[in-house]
């Protein structure tokens, strides 16, 4: 075993421990020849570009090369956890390329949403986190909404260049690039991964009929977002899958919103106001007074405040507390990363105290809606 060391695909340094890590080769499947790693054989077989994860610095190392090609970068976030999923510091690596940002998930807002609106909300957080964007398209994989124009606007963009697909992880990547495989390239199941020698080698590189290629690249792991660091028990608990239903609450000062136990919402000062709560509709919300949240916490953590479960709460990161001031006529979600948001309603401002797991991103920013 020792001697299979590079997969014959990619070239990615092959593991047997880590499934969802670059390389991971599963013990059972050492023996096929030639030797490639689980995500070249999906490709391969299933047409299925599955998504891989690395952390931040990885990721930034794979692009480093970006700047110095021709290509169109196509950086896929998800509008449900939009600051958490956005890669910060895209805008170093990919030079003069043109950057496609594709919106995913907008089938989790309501159907009342004004799109326009939306688009330019992307527009000015993409450009306000340092971002320059040729292009937004809005669209959920998932729903197959605004896939076609997803798709026709690569192609108008792309030209004769190569395609750089981005994102964090469990965006809907993978959904995109399987698309695009599907489109542009008739190799279909007969599809092989090309071979790409050098040290830049864990994107996957997929050959299209025109000699160009889509560069898939792992999804990259942010510990900044409440998805990927909560309890495993948890993770559907967060993650919406149907439209989210927001709930408005009116709220007098020295009161508490726990969501469930993963994050708890204290309205400190304030006049009465209401808020209204972007999150799954899974996950439980417990309305309290803030003089008796830390009791309550305290003996009910693990059962009434859940999840996580009691089985899983020593995997649970500590909170942090993260003060939050709202200026008189402000329009501001509170937005916790992985979690949803908090759209705050009031006129007359309000300070807020979010409890949220250590490293998660816990912001304010202008309405979405
Ligand atoms: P990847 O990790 O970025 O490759 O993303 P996947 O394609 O594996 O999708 C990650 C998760 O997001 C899965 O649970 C999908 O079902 C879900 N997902 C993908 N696209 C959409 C979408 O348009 N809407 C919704 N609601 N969920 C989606």
């Amino acid at each position: 075993q020792a001697t299979i060391s590079r997969c014959a695909g990619c070239g990615v340094a092959l593991q047997t421990s880590e499934p969802n890590r670059p390389g991971y080769l599963p013990e059972s499947a050492a023996a096929r020849e030639p030797v490639i790693c689980q995500r070249c054989f999906r490709i391969k077989n299933y047409n299925d570009a599955s998504s891989v994860a690395i952390d931040q610095d990885d990721f930034l190392r794979l692009l480093g090369g970006i700047a110095a090609t021709n290509s169109l970068v196509v950086h896929i976030v998800d509008l449900f956890d939009f600051e958490g999923s956005l890669i910060s510091g895209l805008q170093r690596f990919v030079g003069n390329n043109p950057v496609l940002l594709v919106v995913n998930k907008i089938d989790l807002l309501p159907r009342v949403t004004n799109w326009n609106r939306l688009r330019n909300w992307v527009q000015k957080l993409a450009r306000s986190s340092g971002l320059k964007v040729a292009d937004v398209v809005l669209c959920s994989a998932k729903r197959n909404i605004g896939f076609d124009r997803v798709v026709s606007t690569i192609g108008d963009m792309r030209g004769d260049r190569d395609v750089y697909v981005v994102g964090a992880t469990n965006v809907g990547k993978s959904t995109l690039v399987n698309r695009l495989i599907s489109d542009y390239s008739d190799l279909g199941r007969e599809l092989t991964v090309s071979r790409y020698p050098g040290t830049t080698l864990d994107a996957v590189h997929i050959p299209l009929d025109d000699g160009r290629s889509i560069i898939d690249t792992p999804g990259i792991v942010y510990k900044s977002r409440m998805s990927e660091i909560i309890p495993r028990d948890s993770l559907q608990a967060v993650l919406p899958d149907k439209p989210l239903k927001p709930i408005t609450y009116q709220l007098n000062a020295e009161q508490t919103l726990f969501f469930g136990g993963l994050a708890r919402f204290d309205f400190v000062e304030g006049e009465r106001q209401s808020f209204t709560v972007y999150s799954s509709g899974s996950l439980k919300i417990h309305r309290t007074k803030l003089e008796r949240a830390d009791e309550l916490y305290a003996n009910h953590k693990g059962e009434l405040l859940s999840p996580p479960s009691k089985d899983y709460l020593d995997e649970m990161p500590s909170w942090t507390r993260h003060r939050l001031r709202i200026q008189p006529g402000e329009n501001l979600d509170v937005f916790v990363s992985g979690l949803g948001w908090i759209q705050a309603n009031g006129k007359t401002g309000a300070v807020l105290d979010i409890h949220a797991p250590k490293g998660v991103k816990v912001l304010l920013r202008d309405a979405m809606l």
